[in-house]
């Protein structure tokens, strides 16, 4: 069985006076199921706070970054490193994101580099990988896709992927309120745990746990979630608010 994994991406959002007022919100409304994890990537200077506030009051919420830099430490004005997520009791760091891609200018080499500085620094690495508007029509989205996982993988003893999640978000999806419909992003996860499968070996596909973002939303969590290849969701924009994001963990506990 792998584990179900609902995830809140609050990007450049929250001081750190409103991230103690989310998490007081969602007190009381996290489920308790075994098998079930809630994460929450708050913006650097929210971990500590964050990270205090689940511990002192027994919250099941696990605290991560939503980016780090590829080098141990070094002259990087600006940057944070794996060593120093881990200090603040960050579990996880979102990796790849479509927004670091795109803004940022992240190569798969850049986040090749990421993803084995965070999993020699005891992170679990949440990669992202998804395709653009016009790739999804092309029709050759999957070969995208293909490219970054391999890449984005490259040179990592298959023993150390069963520490990994894999988040599938199309970027058309991102943010729009145009979700992949059930149907849409079960295929494309099967179809990208069979390349995993075909790559890795059966056993790593089968464990690898593989969320879905873009626009997920209350009143479309459960339908999603109810997919055998969906393993949970990577959420923005109803992650950012006690309501939505309570009203997914509700529905969550109904599939
Ligand atoms: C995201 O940014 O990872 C994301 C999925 O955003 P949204 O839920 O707002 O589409």
């Amino acid at each position: 069985m792998r584990k179900k994994i609902i995830a809140g991406n609050w990007k450049m959002h929250k001081t750190i006076a409103e991230a103690g007022v989310f998490l007081r919100g969602i007190q009381g409304h996290v489920p308790s199921r075994p098998g079930m994890e809630i994460w929450i990537a708050p913006p650097f200077t929210a971990l500590h706070a964050c990270m205090a506030f689940v511990k002192q009051h027994d919250l099941r919420v696990v605290i991560g970054g939503q980016t780090m830099h590829e080098a141990a430490q070094g002259a990087f004005t600006g940057e944070i490193s794996g060593m120093m997520l881990r200090e603040t009791g960050a579990s996880f760091c979102i990796l790849g994101h479509s927004e670091r891609r795109a803004l940022f200018h992240e190569t798969d080499g850049i986040i090749n580099a990421k993803v084995r500085r965070a999993l020699e620094t005891e992170l679990t690495p949440l990669l992202c990988i998804g395709e653009k508007e016009a790739e999804r029509e092309s029709g050759d989205y999957m070969n995208l896709l293909e490219l970054q996982l391999a890449s984005g993988l490259a040179g990592i003893e298959t023993a150390h992927l069963k520490r990994l999640v894999i988040a599938y978000e199309p970027v058309w999806a991102i943010g729009t309120g145009r979700t992949a419909t059930p149907e849409v992003a079960q295929e494309t996860h099967k179809k990208i745990r069979g390349f995993i499968a075909r790559r890795w070996g059966e056993s790593i596909a089968g464990s690898l746990p593989i969320l879905y973002g873009g626009s997920v939303k209350p009143d479309n969590i459960a339908e999603l979630l109810d997919q055998p290849d969906i393993d949970g969701a990577l959420i923005g924009g109803a992650a950012l608010e006690v309501r939505t994001f309570v009203a997914i963990l509700n529905n969550v506990e109904k599939v």
